[in-house]
């Protein structure tokens, strides 16, 4: 099955939240439905991370800002060989950090 990331869309004023919050940032409301949110966006900021912990299996960790095309932004690791700043990116749901059996999924983001 596919995965994908879910956003908090408010029940009131329609805005997509990410991640959730308990009230609506544009209205307070405080009743939301869960959307999948889009997967293109635009490479917003990243950055080289070195020697991160040993449960990443890397030496070197690339992690990127996306804003979507939705206009939510997230953090994830980026797979692209040269990235530049405002490029078009998909995104993915993958493992990104193993611990003994333990896998935990993220957002990957690859060139589009
Ligand atoms: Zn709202």
């Amino acid at each position: 099955m596919k995965k994908s990331i879910l956003g908090y869309k408010c029940k009131k004023c329609a805005t997509i939240h990410y991640p959730n919050r308990a009230i609506c940032r544009k209205c307070r409301n405080e009743e939301f439905d869960v959307v999948s949110l889009p997967e293109d966006g635009k490479l917003l900021t990243f950055t080289h991370l070195h020697n991160p912990s040993g449960d990443f299996e890397v030496a070197i960790l690339d992690l990127g800002i996306v804003e979507l095309s939705n206009g939510c932004r997230l953090t994830g690791q980026m797979k692209i060989e040269k990235p530049v700043i405002g490029m078009k990116i998909k995104s993915q749901i993958e493992v990104v950090r193993q611990s003994g059996y333990k896998k935990f999924y993220g957002a990957v983001f690859y060139k589009a």
